[in-house]
């Protein structure tokens, strides 16, 4: 049996995530952003080339409650995040888990002209993620998101986890 690692922040993470408030308070960041972005006629042309971070030379940053919330809503990734390679919810050019993709993910477009009003949106809303970390008393991480789906696979405190055979939670 394996042993709960100790303070695994992925325990703190993952319980926040599955409370009602904490998930009305993400949808509605998310939504209200959501409103913002539609207001600046940016389009996604589906190139899928933002998702494959080495070959486009950036990176996508989240916080733990977001890793927690999709791992929650969406599931484990199905394949095992490598590092500075594709997102691997990404399949045949689109991201499977639209709805419940990070922050960054809604902000960002590759079109030219869009940078200033993202950096703008992007520390606004940023500030209001850690607002909700805040509020509801969660520990707040920043951090890179392949690396950030890797540790939270690894903690084992996820359903589906290569780590947990027993289900949710059996390593925290
Ligand atoms: S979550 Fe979706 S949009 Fe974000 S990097 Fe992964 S595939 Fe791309």
């Amino acid at each position: 049996m394996i042993q709960p690692r100790e303070n695994n922040p992925w325990d703190g993470w993952r319980t926040a995530a599955q409370r009602g408030d904490v998930d009305h308070a993400l949808q509605a960041l998310y939504g209200a952003m959501a409103e913002e972005v539609s207001r600046q006629g940016a389009v996604c042309w589906l190139s899928g080339k933002c998702c494959h971070f080495d070959a486009y030379g950036h990176r996508l940053y989240v916080t733990g409650l977001e890793v927690a919330w999709v791992l929650d809503q969406a599931g484990m990734p199905p394949r095992s995040p490598a590092a500075g390679h594709a997102c691997p919810y990404q399949s045949k050019r689109q991201c499977t888990i639209h709805a419940w993709r990070p922050m960054g993910c809604r902000i960002f477009f590759c079109q030219d002209g869009t940078e200033a009003w993202q950096h703008d949106l992007y520390e606004r809303k940023l500030k209001g993620l850690r607002e909700i970390h805040d509020r509801f008393g969660v520990d707040y991480g920043y951090m890179e998101w392949l690396a950030a789906l890797d540790g939270a696979v690894s903690s084992g405190c996820f359903a589906g986890s290569e780590l947990d055979d027993a289900g949710a939670g059996a390593n925290c």
